[in-house]
């Protein structure tokens, strides 16, 4: 208990609880951490000092249930999922845990009764961004959902020292990345597990050795070790007991690479060797397409995969009913891209090498093991490894690659005799000039299912992609929609529509089953329920305003139509075809003041990658057009633009509720699903979009007449490239559009700098428009003159955006982790 001189004085806070309510007996808690764990004096404590007091106070109950959930499972010897993913966008973990407890209106109560602001608190949890976008927030949905659902599940990754960086803008409107050092202050969510470190190899050279009988047993010899150090996250499920783990390792160099390079170098070289041990995990990768540094990006990959492998053995023989005969029984993995497929090889290696498994012996439990996500058809963005590399750091991985490859060589011939171009396509190896190891191929090859991410992404990967080996392995191929969790997109991120939602239901069952929302339908068109549901969506609104304010400096009215395009900066999402659309709008009002359109407020938020010259361009084209565009009279207000900076899970937590319009204008074929794009329209924002990725399967939920669709599908796009695709002929033959161009092109907006925009403008005529963004240009301009159109008649506008809540349950990740279990992973849930 606090003494008499650290406590609140009694009677002067607001409403003290009665001493033996939880919300007294959690403020003791909270007191009683920030004096014995943080040292602090209450008089002094900033709000950073009191969210890690309440963030220890709630981690107090987590770790209970994670407890008695390892004891639970492990006394079971339960079947697990471990999901195995270079990237978790997890964001802020305060709210999301203090609901999963059910320790919110205690912890509000607690806070409020030392006279404390809630909203302040939180605000000075620092984000874990230990993801580039959607891959790693689907990753941190998924964890949410397989806790939620009492699934056993270990998420294991990388213990990034820097996140994705910090954005900021420049004066002239330019991305200036900041190193995200999130942990600087510690983090009172983990928990470090040295006792559990493991040795990890690289380098070396193989040693060719035969045993007894004759067998060829190759050593791998001379290798250089560094030290994975496991820290663990709780993720706790919502209204229920389960706490499962996401493991990440933090690399450390080992004490005989220190030795080693202390006899040969001395002081100075050992330590210069340590830090290079500690290299491996301090930074994440930026989604660059052009990035340098792939050999330290490989070693990454290698080394969380086979930290994690090696853990998971661990794990599984520390119970003596275990085997290697029920391993793939009690272990499924499944690969978050084709950044962890090297995994498939190491387990390889390990039976082979350490185990004494023939090749097709290990392969079997290697393949029972493994399932793939696929995540992108960008032919850019399927990992490839130069086989030098693989080489020099990954020796004996390639032998086996070479050896599997043989094998599967084999059966390419069996199934297509004599066919060499099969074999070509299929191979693990690349061999046109620069041979390259082609990691896609090998977790296809080593996992027994494959997925893409909606229904037609996966459609796409079967016919484009993968055909030859989707009749080489008939039925491994296999759909699994994204989703993303109610709890933080719905529950926790937007809590006016979610007691309106618990009201309207009559309980709040929904937030663990999400296609309880049907329930909202029939009141879509009663004007009562209208008006509440845009009221708060109102508030939102000013809500976000404030921020706006806060980091833009630009007023903006809760009144008008706020339109949203929140994802990461690429060609492919197409950032800059709203930018065409807000020139042609901002135009279209310098000549003709009087023109009447609904006020719209665009929102951005955006990171580029830092070496993505033309993203970063258009980031400070929509910058400086829009600083123009907010400051110019003439226009009365009636178009804002604003560019949130930073954008990262928190602030999609903020600027979601807000939306009105939610663009999702990816070129049609290119977005394997978005998840972004799912937030937005169960918040009851109505989606602007192509038919691409989920955005199908969205329409086919919310109905066509919810939904606006525009441009080409995939057939068009493929029917224009094959015709021969010349933006040209579409800048010549539309006015405006050739006006748009031309005023981007000028120094207009940067008077006295020439070119300023010259990468983006260019990219869309010499550069060939890849992404199409002139051949949809005007059936853009015309659909959204279609959202205009409904935006006015409020009662219809009302009812569309509840009928995208009220049909949203099927993008619950509770679905989609359903799914996964039950088709790929034959996982059940255990109750704690
Ligand atoms: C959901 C999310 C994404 C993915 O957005 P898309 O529109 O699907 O690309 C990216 N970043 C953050 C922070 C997110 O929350």
């Amino acid at each position: 208990m606090p003494s008499k001189a650290t406590a609140a004085k009694p009677g002067k806070s607001p409403g003290r609880p009665p001493a033996d309510s939880p919300a007294a007996i959690f403020r003791a808690l909270i007191q009683r951490h920030l004096v014995s764990t943080l040292a602090r004096h209450e008089g002094s404590a900033t709000p950073r000092d009191w969210w890690v007091a309440t963030a220890l106070a709630v981690r107090d109950t987590i770790h209970e249930r994670m407890i008695a959930t390892q004891a639970v499972h492990n006394a079971n010897n339960v079947r697990r999922i471990y999901y195995f993913s270079l990237e978790y966008l997890m964001g802020r973990l305060f709210g999301n845990n203090l609901l999963a407890t059910g320790l919110m209106d205690t912890a509000k109560a607690a806070l409020a009764s030392l006279g404390q602001d809630f909203e302040k608190i939180r605000e000075a949890e620092v984000d874990m961004g230990l993801g580039n976008g959607g891959l790693g927030r689907l990753a941190a949905c998924f964890l949410d959902s397989l806790a939620t659902l009492d699934y056993p599940a270990l998420g294991y990754g990388i213990y990034y020292e820097f996140g994705l960086f910090r954005q900021a803008f420049a004066a002239n409107g330019q991305q200036v990345e900041h190193p995200d050092n999130w942990i600087l202050f510690g983090d009172p969510w983990e928990v470090a597990r040295p006792e559990y470190t493991q040795e990890v190899r690289f380098y070396g050279r193989i040693e060719n050795v035969f045993d007894d009988h004759g067998n060829y047993r190759p050593r791998w010899v001379d290798t250089k070790t560094i030290l994975g150090v496991p820290h663990d996250i709780p993720t706790a499920g919502f209204g229920t007991g389960t706490v499962n783990l996401l493991r990440l390792w933090a690399s450390k160099s080992s004490e005989d690479f220190d030795l080693a390079a202390f006899n040969r170098g001395g002081y100075v070289e050992a330590v210069r060797e340590k830090a290079i041990g500690e290299t491996v995990s301090k930074v994440l990768y930026p989604n660059d397409k052009t990035e340098t540094g792939k050999e330290l990006r490989l070693m990454q990959q290698y080394f969380f995969v086979a930290c994690s492998l090696r853990d998971i053995i661990r794990r599984h023989f520390r119970n003596p009913a275990n085997s290697w005969k029920n391993f793939a029984g009690k272990v499924a993995v499944q690969l978050n891209d084709t950044h962890p497929a090297i995994a498939v090889v190491e387990l390889t290696r390990i039976l082979i090498d350490e185990h004494g498994f023939t090749l097709a012996a290990a392969w079997e439990i290697v393949g029972a093991t493994f399932a793939y996500t696929n995540h992108t058809l960008l032919p850019e963005a399927l990992e490839k490894w130069s086989v030098g590399l693989f080489e020099r750091v990954l020796p004996r991985h390639l032998q086996l690659i070479y050896d599997i490859n043989a094998q599967l060589l084999k059966a390419v011939e069996t199934k297509w005799p004599g066919d060499n171009e099969k074999k070509r396509i299929c191979s693990l190896i690349e061999e046109n000039g620069h041979k390259q190891v082609r990691m896609a191929n090998l977790a296809v090859a080593g996992s027994h299912a494959v997925n893409g991410v909606a229904a037609l992404h996966t459609d796409l990967l079967k016919k484009n992609l993968f055909p030859e080996f989707d009749a080489l392995y008939p039925g491994k191929f296999q759909n699994k929609t994204n989703g993303i969790t109610p709890r933080r997109w719905l529950h926790k991120a937007n809590p006016r529509l979610s007691a309106l939602i618990t009201k309207k239901l009559g309980s709040a069952a929904w937030v663990r089953g999400l296609d309880q929302l049907h329930g909202l339908e029939k009141s879509a068109g009663d004007a009562a329920f209208q008006k509440e549901f845009m009221a708060i969506k109102r508030a939102n609104k000013v809500d976000l305003a404030a921020v706006i304010k806060a980091e833009c400096g630009v007023d903006v009215s809760p009144d008008a139509l706020f339109d949203v395009q929140i994802k990461r900066l690429h060609e492919y999402k197409r950032q800059h075809l709203n930018l065409l659309h807000i020139l042609a709008l901002y135009r279209r009002l310098l000549q003709n003041p009087g023109l009447d359109i609904v006020p719209r407020v665009f929102v951005f938020g955006a990171k580029a990658a830092p070496g993505y010259d033309l993203a970063k361009n258009i980031i400070r084209a929509i910058n400086v057009v829009g600083a123009h565009i907010n400051t110019d009279p003439r226009i009365g207000g009636k178009l804002k633009v604003v560019f949130l900076p930073n954008y990262r899970v928190s602030l999609a937590e903020k600027i979601i509720p807000a939306a009105d319009l939610s663009e999702q204008i990816s070129t049609a074929g290119k977005e394997a699903s978005g998840t972004g794009n799912m937030k937005l329209s169960l918040n009851g924002a109505l989606t602007i979009g192509t038919l691409d990725g989920a955005n199908v399967e969205i329409k086919e939920e919310v109905g066509d007449e919810n939904i606006f669709i525009f441009g080409l599908n995939v057939d068009e796009v493929a029917a224009l490239w094959a015709k021969g695709y010349k933006p040209w002929d579409f800048y010549q033959a539309d006015e405006e559009l050739r006006a748009v161009l031309d005023w981007l092109g000028s120094d207009f907006f940067t008077p006295g700098e020439h070119g300023a925009f010259a990468l983006v403008h260019d990219s869309l005529l010499s550069g060939g428009d890849p992404y199409l963004v002139l051949a949809d240009f005007r059936r853009y301009c015309d659909c959204q003159a279609r959202v205009d159109a409904a935006y006015r008649d409020k009662a219809k506008w009302a009812k569309m955006a509840i009928l995208n809540t009220a049909r949203l349950g099927k993008f619950s990740s509770d679905r989609t982790i359903r799914e996964y279990a039950k088709d790929i992973w034959s996982l059940k849930p255990v109750k704690v």
